[in-house]
Formats: structure tokens, sequence, C-alpha cells
């Protein structure tokens, strides 16, 4: 029997590649120099990676579901040809107020919410326990905290502002400059 693996839910802008707003084309997606090795070091970790994001972007009809299908096959195509890899890519195109009426719902799995890693841990068989969320806003560590997931904010993307204001019911386990530094805490951590 295969007992549960830990994960690293892994937040996409911001954290994995630059913050651009709502990344409507792929001319606009780029890597941080280090993203690669830093996935790579928690792939050779045993470590499954999970990516999360919220799209809102599809609920305010700036993309469609399609561009986010897109956007993920570039991304893990780059991350392969570094030998790295994602086990696993849930997004959210969700929104209340979208102004697509298909999208408009409060749904469970937009980030606070901890429904995507949910989900995950279901069908991938994740033991969230021993797994860490990575990303550089409060709500994608709050997605993890719901959840009894360490949390680790990264300083890119929006994550120098977001430091700079503690939320009171947040608990990041760390706080570290970049991807590279958060995937070299989980190692030591794990
Ligand atoms: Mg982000
Ligand atoms: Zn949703």
């Amino acid at each position: 029997m295969h007992s549960a693996r830990p994960a690293v839910f892994l937040d996409r802008d911001g954290t994995l590649i630059e913050e651009a707003g709502y990344l409507d084309r792929i001319e606009r997606l780029v890597f941080f120099p280090y993203s690669v090795d830093a996935v790579r070091l928690l792939n050779r970790a045993g470590l499954a990676v999970v990516m999360v994001t919220n799209q809102a972007g599809v609920a305010r009809g700036i993309f469609q579901e399609d561009f986010v299908a897109e956007a993920y096959r570039h991304v893990t195509a780059r991350l392969e040809a570094g030998g790295a890899r994602i086990d696993g890519f849930y997004y959210c195109p969700h929104h209340p107020e979208a102004s697509v009426e298909r999208y408009r719902i409060a749904c469970d799995c937009r980030k606070p919410q901890p429904g995507m890693l949910r989900r995950a841990a279901s069908e991938l068989g994740l033991d969230l326990a021993r797994s860490f969320v990575i990303g550089d806003r409060w709500h994608d560590l709050q997605a993890g905290q719901a959840l009894g997931v360490r949390g680790i904010l990264v300083r890119t993307g929006y994550g120098q502002t977001e430091d700079a204001s503690p939320k009171r019911d947040v608990t990041p386990a760390a706080v570290v400059d970049n991807l590279i530094a958060a995937s070299s805490w989980i190692l030591r951590a794990s």
C-alpha cells in the first residue's frame, strides 16, 4: 500500500513566474531565473509539486480557460526541458462578481478557500500535515492554513507588499526572498 505523499502547493503568478497583472499572452509569461531549479529540488526530495492558481481573468472575460491550459503547457514544457515537473494543476476560474455569468459563483476553490488543495489531496493522495504552500499573497497561505498546511510567503510578486501588512489570522512558517529560498527552506524542514 502506498502511503500518502507530502506536497508543495505552488502559486503561479508572482511565485513561479513574474506577476503580470492578468497574464493574457504567452509572450508576457516570464519565469524567474531560479524557478526550474526550485521545482527540480522539490521533485528530487520526493515532494509532489501541485500548482494552484486563482484565474479570475476567466470570470472577468479577459481570457478563456483555453488560455489557462495553454499557459500551463508552456510552463510544463519549460520545466521539463530543465528536468523538473509538476504533478498536478488546479485553477479557479470563478469570481463572485464575474462579468461572465457561468463563472459568477461564490465557489469553494478561489483562494483563500481551501477547495483546490482539498481536491488535490484527495485525487493525488497527499499528506496535508507534511505539506507546504508557497505563495506571494496571504490568501495563498490562508488556503493552506485552513487544512493544516504550513505556508511560506515569498517576497516576489505582491510578497513584499503583503509582508509589510501582516494579517492577524495568518501565521507563515517562513517568509523568504523567493521560490528557490522557499524550496531550500522546505528541504531543511521536511
Ligand atoms: Mg500570486
Ligand atoms: Zn472557484
